[in-house]
């Protein structure tokens, strides 16, 4: 009997839950922007296995960064290299890139971020009016007195002081409310490292892993780079991304893998 009402309980919620989603249901497409320039291929074996799972392999990284359109409103993730960083600088800048759609950067809302480390964040500055959405455990790591190495806080530094919005985030986030644009805790590359999950009406959900995984070798394997900060961590979140993907059939885009480059149109050609 319990279970009973139980499931009905359920099936109602989820039914009204359809009908409101229905009726607000916001537009979002997806592209992808080129957020660095790449280097030659990369022997992968000694730093990107930490089981020396690949002798041999080289593989071509490229740095992505993306923007998600939700309705009327803009959201990045990631910022890639700064405009400063030695030969891997984008050759066009975020702002930009942008401007070829004649967005602002003051139109950005959100900035979500999957990582501290300078490929992801070097452009943050450029929006200092969007709210930051990140980890707890990356803002932890960012607002340390003493940061550590790899932790680029020095362009979060309007965020710091408190002159920007920041939403830090403990647990997965819900960006707009509607279930379409789903920041993912995947922690073990980082500590507080997120993946995104995004929702779209025809290709249908994709989900971007960030650094939970640099390249399909790993992914497929569950290997763990040797310069990860937690192993253990990075294995339940590659296991976390596959049963997602399983279960939404949704398409896995690894961000530095130049394998996946061609799985959005071009830009400024977005994903619908
Ligand atoms: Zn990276």
């Amino acid at each position: 009997m319990n279970r009973m009402l139980t499931g009905f309980a359920l099936g109602a919620g989820l039914f009204i839950g359809g009908l409101a989603t229905a009726a607000h249901a916001a537009e979002v497409t997806l592209a992808r922007l080129d957020c660095g320039t790449p280097q030659d291929p990369v022997a992968v074996n000694d730093r990107f296995s930490d089981t020396y799972a690949f002798p041999g392999l080289k593989l071509q990284f490229v740095f992505s960064c993306y923007v998600i359109k939700h309705g009327d409103e803009y959201m990045l993730w990631d910022t890639g290299h700064s405009m400063a960083a030695p030969n891997v600088a984008p050759k066009v800048s975020v702002v930009d890139q942008l401007a070829k759609i004649d967005v602002k950067p003051d139109q950005i809302k959100y900035v979500g971020i999957s990582h501290y480390h300078a490929d992801h964040t070097g452009q943050v500055d450029s929006f200092p009016k969007a709210t930051l959405l990140i980890g707890a455990r990356e803002w932890e790591a960012i607002t340390s007195p003493k940061p550590a190495q790899g932790v680029n806080f020095k362009p979060f530094e309007g965020w710091i002081k408190g002159d920007n919005k920041v939403e830090v985030q403990p647990i997965d986030k819900d960006v707009f409310g509607d279930g379409s644009v789903i920041v993912l805790r995947t922690p073990g590359h980082t500590p507080g490292h997120s993946s995104l999950l995004v929702k779209l009406a025809q290709m249908g959900p994709v989900l971007i892993t960030g650094d939970a995984a640099h390249f399909h070798e790993n992914y497929d394997t569950d290997g763990v780079p040797a310069f990860n900060f937690d192993r253990a961590q990075t294995v339940a979140s590659i296991e976390r991304m596959k049963k997602i993907g399983a279960n939404l059939k949704a398409t896995i885009i690894i961000q530095h893998d130049a394998r996946d480059v061609e799985k959005l149109p071009a830009f400024p050609a977005f994903a619908k």
